[in-house]
């Protein structure tokens, strides 16, 4: 895809407020551009304006919320990005491309299961939103690992949410889809929820092994290593059903089914 063709920002954008939300920081900037465009599932590129050079490469970033003006983003700080990105201080001034990629496709109908791993969560809470606003029944399954990781139930107003641990320190012990299959079936004459889902890799292929299993429609935020965010650099690709897709421009999100599961 043409670059100049997306329809995204580049904006140097303030830090109004960085806090910390479970075991994460929330970033929020001011990016009007931005938030007038973002659609829940689609993702930034992000990097701490200024002269330095280190990291060069911005990272992507989930959209996980607007508010009106502003744009919030849940940084986990897993490397030197991301560290630097988590202590970003009020005042700081973020180099932001986006939104970039495809968010996750709204006009279904009928209940939505959404499936979270660890910070998959963070997109999920703009599309909770946009589900609930859009009058759907919205269940979510939110695993992590352990306490100090799960993210607070805050951010998922209104959804009905059940919280699992690996080591059972919170909610209850399991992972994210232990529940799925119980919340697909036995409910005779009631249309089967849609699943949104997004986490680790091992996580989506259960998601997809468990929709196809059941017939449903899963849609999946798929992460990956990535070096420029709107097609050029294919250093994103991951084997699709039929060919190679960019998870930049052709995802982040997708469906289940076009995609090839170990
Ligand atoms: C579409 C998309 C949305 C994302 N949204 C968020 C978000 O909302 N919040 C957030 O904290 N992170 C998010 N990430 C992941 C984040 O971009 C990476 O963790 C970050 O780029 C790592 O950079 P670093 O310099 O901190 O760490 P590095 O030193 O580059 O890496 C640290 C560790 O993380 C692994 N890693 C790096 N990049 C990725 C990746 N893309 N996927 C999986 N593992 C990776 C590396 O293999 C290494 O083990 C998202 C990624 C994508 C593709």
């Amino acid at each position: 895809m043409d670059a100049g063709l997306i329809p995204a920002s580049l904006c140097e954008c303030p830090v109004v407020e960085n806090r910390q939300v479970g075991a994460y920081r929330q970033v929020s900037f001011v990016a009007p551009e931005i938030a007038a465009l973002a659609q829940p599932g689609q993702f930034m590129m992000v990097r701490l304006a200024g002269e330095s050079l280190d990291p060069l490469l911005p990272r992507p970033m989930g959209v996980h919320d607007v508010d009106s003006d502003l744009v919030k983003m849940l940084v986990d700080p897993v490397g030197k990005g991301t560290v630097a990105l988590a202590g970003a201080a009020v005042g700081d001034r973020l180099s932001v491309l986006g939104p970039l990629g495809n968010g996750f496709d709204l006009e279904g109908g009928g209940p939505a299961v959404l499936v979270a791993g660890g910070m998959g969560a963070a997109p999920l809470t703009m599309l909770a939103g946009a589900l609930l606003t859009r009058g759907r029944e919205v269940s979510c399954l939110l695993g992590f690992r352990t306490r100090s990781q799960t993210l607070a139930a805050e951010l998922f107003q209104e959804a009905d949410i059940e919280v699992l641990t690996e080591d059972g320190s919170a909610g209850r012990q399991g992972l994210a889809c232990d529940p799925l299959p119980g919340l697909l079936d036995g409910q005779p004459g009631r249309t089967k929820p849609e699943i949104f889902a997004c986490g680790p890799a091992a996580m989506l292929a259960e998601v997809a092994r468990i929709a196809r299993q059941q017939g449903v429609r899963a849609q999946v935020s798929v992460a990956a290593h990535m070096a420029c965010g709107i097609g050029s650099c294919q250093g994103c690709v991951v084997k699709g059903s039929a060919s190679y897709l960019k998870v930049c421009t052709e995802g982040p999100v997708f469906d289940a089914k076009d995609l090839e599961w170990k």
